[in-house]
């Protein structure tokens, strides 16, 4: 049985918070295959380099859609998303269309610190 997948994103203000919370979590992620935007997963590998990450392209570039399409596919049973609520961005319809499709597939979508202790609890043990 395949291991499951877990989606890691964080807009740039938020990306130090990701990386603390990864390697804290470090144990509960290794049981996950995990995909993540570009440099977020380049700077959490840098901080966790034995993570099974796969990194996808960057958010701006169509990476919050590559992870949109994996749950459409029904191949994430997770997303940790630490957004940047006072920062405005260029692919904001692109985080609204990941949030709107974990909303239709009813996945756990993470969006900040506090929730995402909740959903690596739920769904890491
Ligand atoms: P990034 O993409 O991890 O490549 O920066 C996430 C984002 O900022 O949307």
């Amino acid at each position: 049985m395949h291991r499951p997948n877990i989606a890691l994103i964080a807009h740039d203000l938020k990306k130090s918070d990701l990386v603390d919370w990864a390697a804290s979590h470090e144990d509960k992620l290794a049981r996950f295959d995990i995909v993540a935007t570009g440099t977020t997963g380049t700077r959490v590998l840098e901080r966790c380099p034995s993570l099974p990450i796969t990194r996808l392209k960057s958010g701006p570039l169509g990476g919050d859609q590559q992870i949109g399409a994996l749950v459409a596919e029904g191949r994430i049973q997770g997303i940790i998303f630490f957004i940047d609520p006072l920062t405005s961005l260029p692919h904001d319809v692109d985080v609204k269309a990941l949030i709107r499709l974990a909303a239709v597939y009813d996945i756990p979508i993470a969006l900040n610190l506090a929730t995402a202790e909740l959903v690596i609890e739920k769904l890491g043990h």
